[in-house]
């Protein structure tokens, strides 16, 4: 099939090649490849909690109580008893009366999305919302709107301009992917307001992140009552596996019935469901795991300025090093990879053409030293390589 060979040539041509690297975590920041140890600064277990004993212990636990698989979807038979647990501690965590939840982040931005909007419905989508976003949109059928990033002005012009039979929508990341800035939210929900629109965030990158106990970007900004619809992750910062809703009951009635990713999907094996919610208590009981995630960041952020690296502002453990084109960033990253560092280099379709870059994520469970060394080594390599940080 030519195809196939045609498409893998050319992404080889231009550095886009992708390939699967095993990595054995053998702690929350620290793989191995090889037999040899690696610095993971590429990892959203943001409080390190998949090596937690608790987690590890409710996983065992549920695995010997009852078994591995859940053997259904949730509508048929796969809505085990602890999903009455960990759906409840949810919406209290996010202050909404309901959740549900989905298989993986990506399926539950897939199927709120397109169960919400339809042909006569106008969405209005952040550029640089996340794919499972973009792809969510496509599903709906509805007109998709795109709006300069973070751009209030233009979602306003967009907003005013774009005639709608139905419904509009405006969906946005809480905390971007690969940027790691947050969503002008409070702008946003004062438009959303204005044109009668509702909203989506995407917390992925925000849940156990951001906002009192990490509950978020809507709490971060206090206005959780102005954004009606909130999806979440489990993967990320709660160290387990599956995707989330929380918003009105009546929202999550309406999903349960409608979300085509949540109805035709086999449901969450127990075990996950177990850590989930065991992440949610140990959370919910230690706010303050939050404050540790953030000071790594800061730490980290306040090295490179040191540094002279460029890093964009924010608060949030994704700190992107803008390197340009895909060919350096993957360079630098191989390079660092020699020293024992695993940073990603986020190259398109992710991200547009000649924004490359490294994205570094820092976690909790990181010790200062390691990340000493870790900024000593990147900053030591750019300058060796003769490369120019935007
Ligand atoms: N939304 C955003 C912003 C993400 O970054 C991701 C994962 N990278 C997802 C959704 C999908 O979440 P999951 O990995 O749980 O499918």
């Amino acid at each position: 099939m030519q195809f196939l060979s045609d498409f893998l040539e050319q992404a080889k041509a231009c550095d886009l090649y992708r390939r699967t690297v095993t990595c054995d975590p053998v702690a929350p920041g620290h793989v191995r490849i090889n037999g040899q140890i690696y610095l993971l600064l590429a990892s959203n277990n943001y409080l390190g909690l998949t090596h937690h004993p608790e987690l590890q212990q409710a996983a065992v636990k549920a695995i010997l109580t009852y078994g591995t698989g859940s053997g259904g979807s949730r509508l048929t038979t796969g809505t085990h008893p602890l999903f009455d647990e960990l759906e409840p501690a949810l919406a209290r965590f996010k202050g909404t009366e309901a959740a549900l939840v989905f298989n993986t982040g990506y399926m539950a931005n897939l199927g709120v999305i397109s169960a919400l909007a339809g042909p006569d419905d106008v969405i209005f989508s952040d550029e640089w919302n996340h794919a499972s976003i973009i792809d969510g949109c496509r599903l709906s059928r509805a007109q998709v709107v795109i709006y300069r990033h973070a751009d209030m002005e233009d979602l306003h012009g967009v907003l005013k301009d774009t005639a709608c039979r139905g419904k509009r929508l405006i969906i946005t990341d809480g905390v971007f992917s690969m940027d790691g800035d947050i969503a002008p939210l409070p702008a946003i929900a004062g438009l959303a307001e204005k044109y009668d629109a509702l909203i989506i965030v995407d917390d992925a990158h925000a849940t156990g992140v951001i906002g009192p106990g990490g509950q978020g970007t809507a709490a971060h900004f206090g206005i959780k009552h102005k954004i009606q619809v909130q999806i979440g992750t489990l993967s990320k910062a709660l160290g387990a596996e599956g995707g989330f809703v929380a918003g009105s009951r009546e929202l999550i009635d309406y999903l349960r019935n409608k979300s085509r990713s949540f109805i035709f999907s086999t449901a969450l094996a127990p075990a996950t469901i177990a850590t989930a919610l065991a992440a949610l208590r140990k959370l919910s009981a230690e706010p303050e795991m939050v404050n540790k995630l953030c000071e790594n960041a800061d730490y980290v952020r306040t090295l490179l300025v040191a540094a002279h690296i460029p890093v964009l502002g924010g608060v949030t453990p994704i700190i992107p090093i803008m390197i340009g084109e895909a060919e350096a960033a993957v360079c630098l990253a191989e390079e660092l990879h020699k020293q024992g560092i695993i940073i990603n280099a986020i190259r398109p379709p992710t991200v547009p053409y000649g924004t490359s870059r490294l994205r570094l994520t820092v976690i909790a469970a990181h010790e200062r030293d390691e990340l000493c060394w870790a900024v000593e080594t990147i900053t030591a390599k750019i300058r060796q390589l003769g490369m120019v940080v935007r």
